[in-house]
């Protein structure tokens, strides 16, 4: 079997997805670019790139018992990486919860043989992709309260039409 690219991620509520589809439309006079799907939104906890299918499976199985801590965060501004071309929408601060989590979880993959990135971590949602700007439009809408507590392992797969996102597993939520 080949191997899997798979990350981590913060899966938006649907009616969340449509505030931040907004926020993509909103930005689109100012930085042009390509929106991402509104299905296909989400914020990336851990990019773990091309993962064998055995430990693939190992993960597939632990997922549901790592329990993410519930947080919120709280979306209030534009952002871009110029590199790759993205418009984000993002924290003006990484909440400590949710740095903790995004720790914790690079600390339980070290067991599956892991290293976490050397670079911060930076919490966005990624909007639009290939824009023409490298500056963010300056207001951004009115703040989005994202509620979490759960996280999802998604396969990235390469098709004809780009990469194409499939939740291969969910953790648990906290039970109350
Ligand atoms: P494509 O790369 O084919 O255009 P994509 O970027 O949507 O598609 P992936 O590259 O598989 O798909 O990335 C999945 C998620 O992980 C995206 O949120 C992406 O921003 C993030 N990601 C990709 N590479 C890295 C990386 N090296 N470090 C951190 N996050 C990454
Ligand atoms: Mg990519």
């Amino acid at each position: 079997m080949p191997p899997t690219r798979l990350f981590y991620a913060l899966w938006p509520a649907p009616a969340l997805a449509d505030t931040l589809a907004t926020w993509a439309t909103q930005a689109r006079p100012h930085s042009q670019g390509r929106p991402m799907r509104t299905e296909t939104l989400h914020m990336t906890l851990a990019f773990l790139g091309s993962v064998e299918k055995e430990i693939a499976d190992e993960l597939i199985d632990a997922t549901p018992y790592h329990r993410l801590q519930p947080g919120t965060v709280t979306l209030d501004r534009y952002g871009v990486f110029t590199r790759p071309g993205i418009l984000w929408a993002g924290p003006e601060r990484t909440p400590d919860s949710l740095q903790a989590s995004h720790d914790g979880l690079w600390l339980w993959l070290s067991a599956f043989g892991f290293v976490p990135p050397a670079q911060p971590f930076r919490p966005h949602v990624t909007l639009l992709r290939n824009i023409e700007r490298n500056d963010p439009p300056a207001d951004a809408p009115p703040p989005l309260t994202w509620h979490y507590d759960r996280m999802v392992l998604v396969a990235s797969e390469s098709t004809d039409g780009g990469s194409r996102y499939r939740v291969v597993a969910r953790s648990k939520p906290q039970p109350g």
